[in-house]
């Protein structure tokens, strides 16, 4: 293979009902029914502080989906700017900044925490808790050498990358709103501040349980333990050894995520273990990137020269992440077999997911009689694609007709080396034959999982170009079409067009 390597308890959704607040009130960003269960945790968990006001904030982005999630209309998100800056809290909001460690670039980094992001609180959502956060709003204890801020163009890709993933069914922490300020930022160049308002079930990441384990307080590491498997995996405390399964599902979520990157080409760029999610979300969006021209050591974060978190290495970082994990766990399971057993699961999680979804994308029915010839196919197929856009590819595709090389042509015109690309098309059909596979029935199954629009690097950049002028419309129509990631779009075809040729010097890379 060319890779080797409990959904959150349901509370009710926020309803402006009378009975649940009293009668006619209005809900906005500033009386949301916000609680914050990660207060509940002992002081040394975090720093209470409040956010730093930025001068003459103005609106970036909504995304209404997000919004929706938490009871809102875009309308009552973007009446909220003060708070959606960080100038004014809502009324019932504990802000607060959380403390953790981590490994950074493989190696141990000691402590970190919520440099830039402010946790203020959680509502009970559409789909269960979820906490929200400013990120930009201020420096806090742990900022270290940052300023506490972000950039708008930073601030621009967490917010279009967290609601694309999640248009596309990849596990991810979710955007609500972007709103910026004129306040010059310095990175490589002068730029200007903003404020993302992010939200998740839980930001409690990897580094949060390596922070106890490596100051050797197993007491703070059992509160923690327990915190997160009562209020997010209720059902493991059955368990024989709730830590243990813990951990198992730890590793099963992140296989799984991980396998779901590596089918939509997505690479995250800085996969430190103080930025993997313990719910198995994708999280903390800096130099991402997602395939163009496929090439499996494809780097998209220009400050990891070695190329640790490559494409191709993605699914194995993946894993030494979940034995970082372990071995901060190791003293709550008590037990290195347990603990062992718990990590074993990844490989063989990754490894069928990874089956699933490949065949999914090929629309190819997994078969017994085929599945070691599939395997060949898939890295076969892995082997011809460099060069080749990754998510054109995919999409085109399902125009391949079973019987005949009639609809190969958009496809094949892709590829360089077309006598490859016969040969390989010949056996895909194949395959295809061997099943009976209808070419309409494929061609629509393929294209709910295949998308068609993705966040290349370049569109991004002309959103936050217009946006830096202070014309955000172009951010508008991008979200709104990779909300529709699967869905045809005629009327936005540019959207899913190769990079321009000026897309090859972008560059995208920690500072932000
Ligand atoms: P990252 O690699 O972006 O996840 O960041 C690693 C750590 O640095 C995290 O603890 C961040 O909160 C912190 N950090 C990143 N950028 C800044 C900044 N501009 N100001 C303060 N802290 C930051
Ligand atoms: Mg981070």
């Amino acid at each position: 293979m060319l890779f080797d390597a409990a959904l959150p308890h349901r509370r009710p959704a926020v309803k402006s009902e009378p009975g649940l607040f009293s009668i006619g009130t209005i809900i906005t960003a500033a009386n949301l029914p916000l609680d914050n269960s990660f207060a509940s945790l002992p002081p040394a968990f975090y720093t209470r502080l409040m956010p730093t006001p930025l001068p003459a904030p103005y609106l970036v982005g909504v995304s209404a989906p997000a919004a929706q999630l938490i009871g809102l209309t875009p309308d009552d998100v973007a009446a909220s700017l003060d708070i959606l800056i960080g100038n004014a809290v809502p009324e019932r909001a504990q802000p607060l900044a959380a403390v953790y460690s981590g490994h950074q670039f493989g190696v141990w980094a000691g402590q970190l925490g919520d440099g830039r992001a402010i946790l203020f609180g959680d509502v009970a959502g559409a789909d269960g808790p979820l906490e929200l956060q400013w990120k930009g709003a201020g420096l806090t204890p742990y900022s270290r050498m940052g300023d506490g801020r972000a950039v708008l163009r930073s601030s621009i890709r967490e917010f279009l990358c967290s609601e694309a993933m999640h248009a596309l069914g990849i596990p991810t922490s979710r955007a609500l709103s972007v709103a910026g300020s004129d306040q010059g930022i310095i990175r490589e160049t002068m730029e200007t501040a903003a404020v993302v308002v992010r939200m998740a079930p839980s930001f409690v990441r990897f580094g949060s349980f390596e922070h106890w384990y490596y100051r050797k307080q197993t007491d703070q590491l059992k509160v923690l333990a327990d915190y997160v498997i009562d209020r997010f995996y209720p059902a493991l405390r059955d368990a024989e050894n709730p830590y243990a399964a813990l951990l198992e599902e730890v590793t099963r979520r992140t296989a799984h995520m991980i396998a779901q990157w590596q089918a939509v080409g997505f690479m995250h760029g800085v996969m430190n273990t103080d930025n993997m999610s313990i719910l198995g979300l994708t999280l903390d969006y800096g130099p991402y990137g997602f395939m163009e021209a496929f090439d499996a050591n494809h780097i998209c974060n220009h400050t990891d020269q070695q190329g640790r978190y490559s494409y191709a290495n993605q699914p194995q970082i993946g894993h030494w992440n979940c034995y970082a994990l372990a071995q901060a766990m190791l003293p709550l399971i008590g037990d290195v077999e347990a603990t062992q057993a718990a990590l074993d699961v990844y490989q063989p999680e990754f490894g069928s997911k990874m089956d699933e979804l490949l065949h999914a994308k090929l629309g190819l029915t997994m078969l017994d009689e085929h599945f070691e010839a599939d395997r060949t196919l898939f890295d076969d197929l892995f082997a011809i694609l460099p060069g080749v856009d990754f998510t054109l590819f995919f999409r085109r595709l399902s125009g391949v007709r079973a019987a005949d090389a009639g609809g190969d042509e958009p496809l094949r015109d892709l590829f360089i080396d077309r006598p490859a690309f016969d040969a390989w098309a010949e056996r895909y059909r194949d395959r295809l034959r061997a099943e009976a596979s209808d070419d309409v029935k494929r061609a629509v199954a393929m294209n709910q999982t295949n998308p068609k629009y993705v966040l290349r690097n370049y569109l991004a950049q002309v959103a936050i170009e217009k946006a830096q002028n202070k014309d955000f419309s172009e951010l508008e129509r991008l979200l709104k079409v990779l909300q529709r990631p699967y869905d045809e779009q005629p009327e936005h075809e540019q959207y899913a067009a190769l990079p321009p040729d000026w897309a090859s010097h972008l560059e995208v890379s920690c500072s932000s």
